[in-house]
């Protein structure tokens, strides 16, 4: 049975980690809109260059030039098996694209597993991944402006997906084998 996941979460939570290993699982595709940014920055192209602007910033890239993108990345055929939406939607304006960019291919989402944590453990965990992956968006700065956004624009949209029966929530505090087998237990809940 082919799944369409949203997994939302604030940066640090682990959710990249889990959503690469929930695909696994389920034999699925992952799309990240924050690779898909990086590999065009590290490409250097006009996408790359205009997402940076605002990546190193820790702001949001415009909805219009990230909605086509994933209106573009969803019309792939490796996603017709189901997929894992790692950091999108993160606003309303993209909860209504995406609902509006699956009806057109014919389908809707199944469930949106949102990872917790506290803030302490989530500037912990992403000042450890800074000093590791020197990520441009990883200054204190720029990871404060992140988990900010996260709560004003991105929490919020949980209610939503709750109020659809779509959303379950999932401690993110613990080891990763840990948390994913929660997630498992979770995502079974969402096929049965
Ligand atoms: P992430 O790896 O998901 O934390 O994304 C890194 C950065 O890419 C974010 O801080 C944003 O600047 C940008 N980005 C990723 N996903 C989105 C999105 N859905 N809407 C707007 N900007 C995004």
């Amino acid at each position: 049975m082919s799944l369409r996941l949203v997994i939302m979460g604030p940066q640090g939570s682990g959710k990249g980690t889990q959503a690469a290993l929930l695909a696994e699982r389920l034999g699925v595709v992952t799309i990240s809109t924050g690779d898909i940014f990086r590999s065009h920055m590290a490409a250097g192209d006009e996408l790359g260059t205009l997402a940076q602007s605002y990546t190193s910033r820790g702001e949001l890239v415009p909805d219009e030039v990230t909605n086509a993108m994933v209106r573009q990345r969803l019309a792939e055929p490796d996603v017709a098996e189901g997929f894992i939406l790692d950091g999108y939607p993160r606003n309303c304006t993209q909860v209504d694209e995406l609902d509006d960019i699956l009806a057109s291919l014919g389908t809707r989402l199944d469930g949106v597993i949102e990872l917790t944590a506290d803030r302490g453990e989530l500037l912990a965990r992403m000042a450890r991944r800074a000093a590791i992956e020197q990520r441009e968006d990883d200054t204190e700065d720029a990871i404060a402006r992140r988990l900010d956004i996260y709560a004003e624009q991105t929490a919020p949209l949980t209610a939503s997906y709750a109020a659809r029966g779509l959303l379950v929530t999932v401690e993110g505090t613990g080891e990763i084998a840990e948390v994913a087998e929660r997630i498992a237990t979770a995502v079974a809940g969402v096929r049965s």
